[in-house]
């Protein structure tokens, strides 16, 4: 892969070509926006290009080489100038081994695979880079420690933070880097591409709506559809319950949900060995409750802007009785519950405990309020 190859984020290519083509180049970049859209495609090309020894430069444009030793070494994934720094290398810090996969970002993780190694010189390359990511998950006392790197880092760095919420950067942090934000994927481009992968053109359609221009989010939904994870017809089933069942449903439903959950999470597992099972359960968690949400928003659309084209498109007589079921203002409470849950999922508490707040939450109104 090159430069030129970073899929629809041309304003984000042109702020970093402009950077390189006057050598003014942040030495601490945050890059922001959703999962899913390019972000650590694009802090890998940088990279890979800051690194290069013989950088190509046509029209304007300038991209690695793809032969010198550097960019062979950094396709092989061994660039010893390029450090990747990400929750799990926990493991293999000093105090890690046996620990569970971390749900923030460690301290020691930080200390050891970054401030450590920011000191010594590049060895291969005249450059040295370091790409952190879900550095939202950085806890206070990690941000406190980077700060001094972040304020002056030796002229030969460029470190990069990949962030999907701004907000949990402490203003310290974001003051001393400099914030590109990559901006969705348009949904079109989102449904080419589930269509180039195999997806017939209803599910490319759904999925790329839910996916709300995270091309990754998308593009896994759809392998996981490709290895017969059933995605599709769960959100089907899903949303079909969502309308009628009652109060005294919500724990069957619950358990239903959690057993969905878990099958496309062994089938997620299957595809994606270098993510920890504790995320990938949380990731097929979030999925169906991003199902749901979607559902919801598409009900309270509906009540305001009728016009609205909805993601859920494909069950248009569900989402009207599920408009008829709550109004806008539970809808609004309703989709902001799941937000709640959501956050759930990402701070670790139990998933069958989560789908049944869940859905004792949506069938009533009045009680079990998170
Ligand atoms: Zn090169």
């Amino acid at each position: 892969m090159s430069f030129k190859e970073i899929f629809c984020q041309d304003k984000v290519v042109d702020i970093l070509q402009r950077a390189f083509a006057s050598g003014k180049w942040a030495h601490a970049y945050i890059f922001a926006g959703l999962e899913g859209i390019g972000k650590f495609k694009t802090a890998s090309e940088w990279a890979k290009l800051l690194l290069c020894k013989k950088p190509v430069i046509e029209n304007d444009f300038a991209d690695s080489c793809g032969s010198c030793q550097s960019c062979r070494l950094f396709e092989a994934g061994s660039h010893p100038d390029f450090n990747s720094v990400y929750k799990e290398l926990r493991e293999f810090t000093k105090d890690g081994k046996g620990k569970p996969p971390p749900v923030d970002l460690p301290i020691d993780v930080i200390r050891e695979f970054l401030i450590a190694k920011v000191s010594t010189r590049p060895t291969l390359s005249q450059r040295k880079v370091f790409v952190v990511s879900e550095a939202e998950k950085l806890n206070a006392s990690s941000q406190n420690c980077l700060l001094k790197v972040l304020e002056e880092p030796p002229e030969y760095c460029c470190i990069i933070l990949l962030c999907t919420r701004l907000e949990r950067l402490l203003p310290t942090t974001k003051s001393r880097c400099q914030t590109i934000r990559f901006g969705p994927i348009d949904e079109n481009r989102i449904v080419e591409k589930l269509s180039q992968m195999g997806i017939e053109e209803k599910q490319a359609q759904y999925f790329a709506r839910l996916a709300q221009g995270s091309l990754g989010a998308a593009c896994w939904w759809a392998k996981l559809e490709l290895a017969d994870a059933d995605l599709y017809e769960t959100k089907g089933k899903l949303v079909s319950s969502l309308v009628s069942y009652e109060f005294a449903d919500a724990l069957d439903l619950a358990q239903q949900i959690l057993e969905e959950s878990k099958k496309i999470a062994a089938v997620w597992a299957d595809l994606d060995k270098a993510t920890s099972k504790t995320d990938i359960n949380r990731r097929a968690a979030k999925s169906l409750v991003q199902i749901i949400i979607s559902a919801l928003h598409d009900a309270m659309t509906l009540n305001v802007t009728p016009t609205k084209e909805a993601i859920n498109f494909d069950q248009k007589e569900q989402i009207e009785k599920l408009a008829g079921r709550f109004d806008t203002e539970q809808s609004a409470e309703k989709i902001s519950d799941c937000y709640k849950i959501l956050r759930w999922i990402e701070s670790g508490v139990n998933e069958k405990l989560i789908f049944e707040q869940l859905l004792l939450n949506l069938a009533d109104s009045d009680t079990m309020r998170v």
